[in-house]
């Protein structure tokens, strides 16, 4: 490539708030076939929401979330503060929490006046002792809307359930066609569990889903998708995704998301709309068309 096209592809780029790192990002940009996709931050706003309170029957609400609260407010996670936020928003300060632990990928506990109260997926649930699978099973309706359910046990004892929603950005539907139509392969990641994970790829036409993926996974699944023979871009906004962003053909970070992301990726979109990735994509096929 020359290095005059390039400087004209990655200026043009820039006037539309797609920063290109290097040659290389541009060119490669131009021979991708699959973009992995995080959920949480990417396609959705990255801003959940508490929308549903459900201790189980013989335990108050408000002493249920103020235990719950306590908890979050040991942990940095999006979900964490989502949970605080709304606890407040509902009237209730959180009590005091001691000894806490948190798992990455599976969620939270800590000590609350006399109990150890635990919050997260079914791996932490299976964790701290709980085997009923009825319970368990309780999350699904609130997950085939594509909200994030959490659970909540109280000294190994089902004592609850949380439900997050985090809107889908408004753009990401149409991004996702239009990079359908360019013959690419839209692939979702997440930490969230199977049933909200297929919700939200049903919602926006998505063709591969990955869910229950550990931060540490995330990298690994690009890997063996490099090996199937695609060529990966992965979009992303956390630190989580970093590895990952790191191990694609071409990372791509969300401008809106962690420093952490965007030192790692090839290409940040400074609005944090996936619109960024075609245009990215158009973009490098016209400078490598000019070139030839
Ligand atoms: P994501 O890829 O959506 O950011 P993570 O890998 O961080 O997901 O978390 C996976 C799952 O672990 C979450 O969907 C949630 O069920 C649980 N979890 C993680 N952190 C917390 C937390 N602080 N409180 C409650 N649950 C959590
Ligand atoms: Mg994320």
């Amino acid at each position: 490539a020359t290095p005059m096209s390039i400087m004209t592809g990655t200026g043009k780029g820039a006037q539309h708030g797609i920063l290109i790192r290097n040659a290389e990002a541009l060119e490669t940009l131009e021979k991708i076939d699959t973009l992995v996709v995080d959920k949480t931050g990417t396609l959705t706003m990255g801003k959940p929401d508490l929308v549903a309170v459900t201790p189980m029957a013989g335990i108050d609400e408000a002493e249920f979330l103020s235990a719950v609260a306590a908890v979050e407010m040991g942990s940095e996670h999006p979900l964490a503060h989502a949970i605080v936020e709304g606890a407040r928003g509902r009237g209730i300060s959180p009590a005091s929490a001691t000894a806490l632990a948190s798992t990455t990928g599976e969620g939270v506990e800590a000590t609350v006046g006399e109990r150890r109260v635990a919050i997260g997926n079914e791996k932490l649930m299976h964790s701290v002792g709980i085997t009923d699978e009825d319970w368990l099973a309780s999350a699904r309706e609130g997950r085939e809307q594509g909200r994030t359910v959490m659970f909540v046990a109280f000294d190994g004892q089902p004592a609850g359930l949380l439900a997050v929603a985090d809107p889908i950005k408004p753009t990401s539907a149409q991004a996702i066609a239009a990079l359908h139509q360019r013959g690419i392969r839209v692939v979702m990641l997440t930490g969230d569990s199977r049933a909200t994970a297929e919700a939200v790829a049903r919602e926006m036409g998505i063709d591969e889903v990955h869910a229950n993926v550990s931060p540490e996974d995330k990298h690994r699944r690009i890997e063996e998708l490099k090996a199937e023979g695609r060529r990966v871009a992965m979009a992303g906004d956390g630190i989580n995704d970093a590895p990952a962003l790191a191990a694609a053909d071409v990372g791509i970070a969300m401008g809106t998301g962690t420093d952490v992301a965007i030192e790692s990726a090839g290409v940040t979109l400074v609005r944090g709309d996936l619109t960024g990735v075609v245009q990215a994509i158009v973009l490098s096929r016209a400078t490598m068309r000019n070139i030839r």
